[in-house]
């Protein structure tokens, strides 16, 4: 389907009042590669999106974006596990319903994630201690120029903290078109978060920590369908031991989370906090008042109102503790992907 609006506005989570030269909503692997290749064609600039959950625009996307509707889920089981099969396109949030209301666990944790299937991959989205990555069987791709199909085991989809290999250059042709997710038939209920920690480990079900979690996000957290934001403005920063230890002589109520490998995880809006930064506005950008994490588009903010107050807090942050938070959100420049770090430096 091809938008004659050519507004991005319903297609980022900022709601920023920006345009694409021209804008496709696309359900198939075979018309999103014919899409590709025509822009490709006529040199110009593509950019795939999902729900445009995590992604910040400077300014006019002078190009064409590509909306990823892939839809279908197909449900197999085996012994052990039920094996999903599900299109990028399909909302994450009601993913987590329909495996709930069929009975399979393992995915309550992710409830409420705005976004769509395909992008879960790419950012290896987590919260209250489950990963995409610990779900996933595969992910499924189509090489852009060629239309060939590729199938990426988890081990080659290099997943990491917010990371994968489909952030990386080498996966700029591919377009996700499909994920597997295994969810184990013995469940393990993660409770090591926030209010998940009170529930009877014995007694507890999916549903319960469903809910819980939904709870949490929304008592928490803005609807992005109500307030513009895109989450998580920045990743927790991972520090060395000693570094932890330094700031804890000052800030011994600091939260700080041992990693397996030694390091210690921040928690970045705990940082942002220190520095009195909730609530602080900039040209209609603002610093959440309940999660200093998020910033959010308070009134009619430009994308470069949202860098800048990013770029403050940055400043603020790393002067105060020398660390420099790095943007989870994707940076979209006139003609596609620009570097966070350096916008915000
Ligand atoms: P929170 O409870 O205020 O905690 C702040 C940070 O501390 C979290 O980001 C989390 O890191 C870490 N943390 C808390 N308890 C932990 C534990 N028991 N073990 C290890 N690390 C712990 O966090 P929140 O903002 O309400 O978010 C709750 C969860 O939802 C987090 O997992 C968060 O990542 C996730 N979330 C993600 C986004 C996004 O856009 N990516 C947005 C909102 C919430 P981690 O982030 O590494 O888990």
């Amino acid at each position: 389907m091809f938008c004659q609006n050519h507004s991005l506005q319903p297609w980022n989570s900022f709601h920023l009042d920006v345009y694409a030269e021209k804008i496709s909503v696309i359900n198939s692997a075979a018309l999103l590669c014919k899409a590709w290749q025509d822009s490709h064609r006529q040199q110009q600039p593509t950019l795939l999106l999902g729900e445009g959950s995590n992604v910040l625009f400077l300014e006019d996307f002078t190009g064409h974006v590509l909306i990823n509707r892939i839809k279908g889920i197909r449900v197999s089981e085996t012994e052990k596990a039920w094996l999903l099969h599900v299109g990028a396109g399909e909302n994450w949030h009601q993913l987590v319903e329909f495996c709930l209301q069929r009975g399979m666990a393992g995915i309550e944790n992710l409830a409420l994630i705005p976004g769509c299937v395909g992008s879960a991959p790419i950012q290896n989205i987590g919260a209250y201690g489950v990963e995409f990555r610990q779900l996933c069987d595969y992910v499924d791709v189509v090489h852009l120029p060629t239309g060939h199909y590729r199938h990426f085991t988890v081990d080659e989809c290099q997943f990491g903290y917010r990371d994968s290999q489909f952030k990386h250059a080498s996966c700029d042709e591919y377009a996700i078109i499909a994920v597997g997710l295994k969810l184990n038939k013995i469940w393990h209920p993660v409770l090591t978060y926030g209010d998940l920690t009170r529930l009877d480990p014995v007694t507890v079900t999916p549903k319960q920590i469903f809910d819980a979690v939904c709870h949490m996000r929304r008592s928490k957290l803005p609807d992005p369908a109500v307030t513009g934001n895109a989450g998580s403005f920045f990743k927790n920063p991972i520090v060395e031991a000693t570094k932890a230890q330094d700031l804890l002589q000052h800030y011994p109520a600091m939260p700080r989370y041992a990693q397996s490998d030694g390091t210690m995880k921040l928690a970045a809006g705990w940082l942002i906090d220190q520095c009195e930064l909730k609530g602080y506005q900039l040209e209609g950008a603002m610093v959440h008042r309940q999660q200093a994490l998020v910033l959010i588009n308070q009134s009619d903010a430009k994308g470069h109102s949202i860098v800048a107050l990013a770029r403050k807090i940055r400043e603020c942050v790393g002067e105060r503790f020398d660390i420099w938070l790095e943007p989870e959100v994707r940076f979209i420049g006139p003609q596609g992907e620009i570097d966070a770090i350096k916008a915000i430096s």
